[in-house]
């Protein structure tokens, strides 16, 4: 199998915080691999645009560095090239000099994107200068980073002041979730396969639960997180995005407006949540480490770094299946997992002595990418028939060999889709807004309450609330996917909530 890389049309990409951390660290590092993966063409020009009075040798020389930080093994002459397609010039986005220089810059004939790589209140005064000055036409292209607003009226007007200036059309929003190899997957198992779609529904699955775990704390965002918290940061707009993915319809083509018209349809069918199928965590300190509230420098903090949660869907496909999401920092594992767990069986031929089994499909995004599906068998040996479950298991790097290891990473190949003008991985602005309407509610409930998070300990599975909220539903199927070593250990288990705890903990 040999990737196909086809070289995007030629552009001028201009960074608005190139000088910025996630300039350095993810953006610009990866348009360096798609350059040397020979998806840039020889035309192609990337110019960055930030505060800093630096010339273009200097920011070459900071970009030369960040590549050779964040952007592993290259080839030295690869990247002297590379550095060599950059320029640099001095723009406030709030004052008016340098736009003229930045202006001269640009061809015409080619693609012109602008990346938008600042804080979001200045995205109304860069749209302006950028129509102002005569640098963007109503074929330019703009890239919004994350976060979209914080709540919903704030994302409403961030739309607004987009719009008066560009069309929805030209405006990506990026969730660099969707940009992920195995987010992406999602569509392809689901739609690409016969064997999975019949049984997609609350006839056949009895619950999908979706885990995004990490290990990290709050690290040196702690200023903006401890305003933002795990719901913000995370559900409304990432784990948001895979309940749309694994819960949608089939859309009639992979195209931008169908997929995204079959998100929206899943965010607007989600019942409001009831106050007690919700479970907010902040992780304490242990021995050797701070907790949250020292982390983000605020001792009376109520803010969230851990949520789980069950969910309704209510439309004909999923009526009676909930869905339970949950995220949370400084737990056991890493792990991005989709389970879905499917019914019992109508009837056992084998009797109550076999037990109850079930097959559970869990799509793991990160790490060790790839599919385990649970199925039932015959224990091997004599004395009639036990049933036990064993792993269908596939790591991608496995089935696919080098390959694998070429894969764009989530920036890469986001902005290469918008060279190419291709939203379907993009955020449209209705779905924003949509699950920030959706997200306001539970947050306007928890401060009118004063609710304060649970406390958990660092490096455990969250709070032990979280492992009730499942166990008040008697399911069968009671573990957090991931954070068992990310494999399907084998039979289904009945535990109580104090057992959980315990193996959890082990
Ligand atoms: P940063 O503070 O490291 O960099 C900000 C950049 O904006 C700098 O290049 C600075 O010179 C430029 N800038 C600031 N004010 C300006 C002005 N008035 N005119 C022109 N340029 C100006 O921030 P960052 O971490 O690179 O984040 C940028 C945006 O991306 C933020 O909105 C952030 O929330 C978002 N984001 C960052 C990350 C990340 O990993 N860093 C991840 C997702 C989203």
């Amino acid at each position: 199998m040999v990737s196909r890389v086809i070289p995007v049309d030629p552009f001028d990409l201009v960074i608005f915080g190139g000088t910025g951390d996630l300039a350095r660290r993810k953006i610009l590092p990866g348009l360096f691999r798609r350059f040397n993966s020979g998806q840039m063409p020889e035309e192609a020009r990337i110019i960055g645009a930030a505060r800093s009075d630096m010339g273009r040798e200097a920011f070459q020389d900071m970009i030369r560095k960040a590549v050779e930080e964040f952007g592993g093994p290259h080839d030295p002459e690869a990247l002297t090239e590379f550095v060599g397609r950059l320029d640099y010039v001095a723009v406030d986005a709030m004052g008016d000099g340098g736009w003229e220089d930045l202006k001269g810059k640009l061809r015409a004939g080619v693609v012109r994107a602008f990346y938008f790589s600042v804080g979001p209140s200045l995205f109304g005064a860069l749209a302006e200068r950028l129509r102002g000055f005569g640098l963007a036409d109503d074929d330019s292209r703009v890239v919004v980073e994350k976060p979209f607003g914080h709540d919903l009226a704030s994302a409403r007007a961030l739309n607004v002041t987009l719009r008066e200036h560009f069309h929805e059309e030209q405006i990506y929003r990026i969730d660099h979730y969707l940009g992920k190899e195995t987010v992406q997957n999602l569509m392809a198992v689901r739609f690409g396969n016969m064997l999975f779609e019949p049984l997609w529904n609350a006839q056949y699955v009895d619950h999908i639960q979706i885990t995004v775990a990490e290990t990290v704390d709050v690290g040196g965002r702690g200023g903006y997180y401890d305003k933002a918290g795990a719901m913000r940061d995370m559900v409304q707009n990432h784990l948001m995005q895979l309940l749309c993915l694994i819960a949608m319809e089939p859309p009639a083509r992979f195209e931008p407006d169908s997929v995204r018209d079959e998100k929206l349809k899943v965010i607007r069918a989600l019942d409001p949540v009831d106050y007690h199928q919700i479970v907010r965590g902040q992780y304490e300190a242990d021995d050797s480490q701070p907790g949250y509230r020292a982390h983000v420098d605020n001792q009376r903090s109520t803010t969230e770094s851990f949520v789980a949660m069950k969910l309704a869907i209510s439309n004909w496909r999923w009526a009676g299946t909930p869905f339970y999401l949950r995220t949370g920092k400084k737990l056991r594992a890493r792990a991005s997992e989709i389970a879905v767990v499917f019914k019992d069986a109508p009837h056992s031929i084998f009797g109550p002595e076999a037990g109850t089994h079930r097959n559970v499909l869990t799509i793991r995004l990160q790490p060790n990418e790839g599919m385990t599906l649970g199925v039932t068998i015959k224990e091997p040996g004599p004395g009639g028939m036990r049933l036990i479950d064993v792993p269908l298991d596939m790591s991608f790097a496995d089935a696919l060999g080098p390959d694998a290891e070429d894969v764009p990473d989530a920036y890469e190949r986001l902005i290469m889709d918008v060279i190419r003008g291709n939203q379907t991985l993009f955020m449209r602005g209705d779905e924003v807004e949509a699950a920030w309407a959706w997200t306001d509610p539970i947050i306007e409930g928890w401060t009118a309450r004063g609710d304060v998070p649970k406390p958990y300990d660092a490096g455990s599975s969250g709070p032990e609330d979280a492992l009730m909220l499942m166990h008040k539903d008697e399911l069968k199927v009671a573990r957090y996917p991931g954070l068992r070593a990310g494999r399907l250990t084998g039979r289904p288990m009945a535990r109580t909530p104090a057992q959980a705890s315990r193996e959890e903990e082990a």
